[in-house]
């Protein structure tokens, strides 16, 4: 392969996308992670250019008119975007690139980048779901609620995708996810 994969993550608020995106990364050192931008505001623990660029909606705006982003969207009344010039530089050195985002934008990357990897996380189930969005204590019961409601549609989503994995256990579901790259590694359709 010259290039490296393009691997989108992403799924419903909560699944967990971030708790497996963060093993992958352990398990797999040379993976590059995608830093976002986004409007939203910084929660406690995260840090500046390592979990987002956080930029301010007249910034974001800006980078757009630009061209400066892969893809973004509009989630949950935030706007989230995936910097360009950083994944085809690292794609073009033959690097695997893992993004983490939402399902809208994973469309785009899809339409930008048909070699693309797409995987879809989703929930054992409803209420485990809505049992990992309320125990991870960082969103109020509000936007907990905005988010669970999106999830009716954002189903929807799954047909658009290359893989499903079910996030029972993270172990499990990173294995799964594990299997997937090397399987696209030795893709002959990628030779
Ligand atoms: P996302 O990035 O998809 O919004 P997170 O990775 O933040 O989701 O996970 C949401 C919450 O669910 C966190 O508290 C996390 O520790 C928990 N969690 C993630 N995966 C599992 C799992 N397989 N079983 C139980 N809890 C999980
Ligand atoms: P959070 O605010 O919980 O960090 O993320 C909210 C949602 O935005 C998640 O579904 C996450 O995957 C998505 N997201 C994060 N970065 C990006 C991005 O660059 N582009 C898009 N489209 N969604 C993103």
């Amino acid at each position: 392969m010259d290039k490296g994969l393009l691997v989108v993550v992403s799924g419903p608020s909560g699944v967990g996308k971030g708790t497996i995106c963060n093993a992958l990364r352990e398990k797999y050192p040379e993976l590059v992670y995608s830093v976002s931008a986004t409007t939203r505001p910084m929660r406690e623990g995260e840090v500046e250019g390592v979990n987002y660029f956080f930029l301010s909606k007249e910034d974001f705006l800006a980078k757009i008119e630009a061209g400066a982003f892969l893809e973004w969207a509009e989630v949950y009344g935030n706007f989230y975007g995936t910097p360009k010039w950083i994944i085809d530089a690292q794609l073009a050195a033959g690097n695997h690139v893992l993004l983490e985002i939402d399902m809208q934008g994973a469309v785009q990357v899809k339409k930008a980048y048909p070699e693309s990897v797409l995987v879809f996380i989703l929930p054992p189930s409803e209420e485990e779901l809505a049992k990992r969005l309320s125990g991870r204590g960082t969103d109020s019961a509000d936007v907990i609620a905005k988010r669970l409601a999106c999830w009716q549609q954002e189903k929807e989503m799954l047909k658009h995708y290359d893989y499903a994995v079910v996030n029972d256990t993270v172990s499990q579901a990173v294995e799964r996810v594990s299997h997937i790259i090397t399987a696209e590694e030795c893709s002959v359709e990628r030779m």
